[in-house]
């Protein structure tokens, strides 16, 4: 896992396992950086948006649309 700055994105993940997050989710409200967090590890489970990894999203964060509307607010994806 690294934490460094990030442009466009608040985090990333690579096939090979590796997470990558945004050095600026540091000092954030919790619930961004749980959704971010758990964003990106559910796409080791699945890899698109789709309708799974949704509902699977929702089992985590339940409203989770008004987070990614937030964030995407502050600038990034
Ligand atoms: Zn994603």
């Amino acid at each position: 896992m690294t934490v460094r700055p990030m442009k466009t994105k608040w985090a990333s993940c690579s096939t090979s396992g590796r997470l990558t997050f945004d050095e600026a989710l540091i000092g954030m409200p919790h619930r961004l950086q749980d959704y971010v967090i758990v964003h990106e590890l559910l796409h080791f489970r699945v890899p698109n948006h789709g309708k799974l990894w949704k509902s699977l999203m929702r089992a985590h964060l339940g409203e989770h649309e008004l987070i990614e509307t937030e964030l995407k607010r502050l600038g990034k994806t």
